[in-house]
């Protein structure tokens, strides 16, 4: 696995919805995102969180029109579940809504904090998504497959922390390693 040693800054203080505060100490690091997977009772939870940089191209604000035309893109490309989260077919899940949430997506928030040495950043931002399905076979449920990393080329890893049948553990995703197994 390989990590960018870029601009990294932790995120604890960040107002951020209560369902992302188990993933608030995460670092911020450009090319790895972080997820966290639950399975329970037929209903998968996932959430993602990753940086600005790896959604959209930048962090701060958009400034011009191109600029918000590549946020309007992310936002567009983050809920597309269908894409970014493929189950077996067997187990039937479905994306049950609301399906998604972006809190305070969109627009790089600027954030006071501690950089450093990167020149290069004003201001650093995450996105977190959350996604729900709901699986009508969850007996079948055996795999996730991720295309985040073809939606979004400049992620390399993901840490993903799974919560199913056997327990909780971490596993890493990255590009030619996409399938998530799941235990039953
Ligand atoms: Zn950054």
């Amino acid at each position: 696995m390989t990590i960018r040693p870029l601009c990294i800054a932790l995120f604890a203080a960040l107002a951020v919805p209560s369902f992302v505060a188990a993933q608030a100490q995460h670092a911020h690091v450009h090319g790895q995102a972080f997820v966290d997977v639950a399975v329970d009772a037929g209903v998968v939870e996932i959430n993602l969180r990753a940086t600005a940089q790896d959604l959209v191209g930048f962090e701060r604000a958009a400034a011009t029109p191109e600029e918000e035309a590549q946020v309007l893109a992310a936002r567009k490309a983050v809920l597309d579940h269908a894409r970014l989260w493929q189950f077996n077919a067997a187990a039937r899940c479905v994306a049950e809504g609301p399906v998604l949430e972006v809190p305070g997506a969109g627009e790089a928030h600027d954030h006071d904090h501690d950089h450093e040495g990167h020149d290069d950043h004003v201001a650093h931002s995450d996105w977190t998504v959350r996604y729900r399905f709901r699986c009508a076979a969850p007996e079948a449920l055996r795999a996730i497959d991720s295309g985040m990393f073809a939606v979004f080329p400049s992620l390399q890893s993901a840490t993903v922390q799974v919560l199913d049948a056997t327990g909780a553990r971490e596993e890493t995703l990255t590009a030619s390693a996409n399938r998530l197994t799941l235990a039953q």
